[in-house]
């Protein structure tokens, strides 16, 4: 029962550090992340935004197109209405004109509403693309920065994980679990020193029998509030 008290005070140690070295790099990963996902989003947004703009620009040279044609012949039935000789005739030519004239009046307000359309989009591509080119020059740093303070704490960081997985196979598989529930549920604590006759964890106070048992350090023995296995740290009494 010693050894594995001995093993899970040890255990502990090594995920302790591994968490500072965790906060040492801080949220230099989550930016990381953050900075390329913006840039993907942004960059997406604009190849659709510009096929957008494309779109717009081919349907522009259609209509100004058809409306020149429908401008020219607009003059031609007007030029005609001096040379009609019947009322009928002029008739159908006043209506014509007046087909025509809408059809004219419809493809300038399409233009009108395609080149707002357009310009407003133009205007997105232009915005998103100063902040891509911002995003990317914070990603480089963030990059740069993150691999500098990974490469400081590699080393020690896989030794930890190698002397971790070493104690991990000399712990038997349901204190591991317990072990690793505790983890989860305290905020990285699983093994606990008692500090000034309290649970070093959650630091409500233990019954004197207990401390005394704890003190010898022979058995597992959890806190009766939290449930973290304790332990006597000569040194910090
Ligand atoms: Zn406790």
């Amino acid at each position: 029962m010693k050894a594995i008290l001995l093993n899970l005070i040890e255990l502990q140690r090594i995920d302790n550090r591994i968490f500072e070295l965790v906060e040492l790099r801080g949220d230099l990963p989550f930016k990381v992340q953050n900075l390329q996902e913006n840039i993907e989003k942004l960059t997406e947004e604009n190849s659709e935004k510009s096929s957008r703009i494309s779109e717009l620009e081919s349907e522009l040279r259609g209509i100004t197109s058809r409306m020149e044609d429908n401008t020219i012949k607009l003059k031609h039935y007007k030029d005609q209405l001096y040379l009609v000789t019947t009322n009928k005739e002029y008739d159908a030519l006043l209506s014509e004109i007046d087909t025509m004239k809408n059809s004219v009046i419809e493809s300038e307000n399409k233009i009108i509403e395609f080149e707002q359309e357009k310009t407003e989009l133009q205007e997105l591509v232009k915005s998103n693309e100063l902040k891509i080119e911002s995003s990317s020059e914070d990603l480089k740093n963030s990059k740069e920065e993150l691999s500098k303070s990974l490469s400081e704490t590699e080393v020690e960081e896989k030794d930890l994980t190698k002397r971790r997985k070493g104690f991990i196979s000399k712990i038997d598989a349901n204190y591991l679990a317990n072990y690793e529930k505790l983890k989860e549920a305290r905020d990285g604590i699983a093994v606990s020193p008692i500090s000034r006759s309290s649970c070093g964890s959650c630091y409500n106070f233990l019954p004197p029998q207990s401390i005394i048992e704890i003190k010898r350090n022979n058995n597992l023995i959890n806190c009766p509030s939290c449930g973290v296995f304790l332990f006597w740290e000569e040194e910090e009494e």
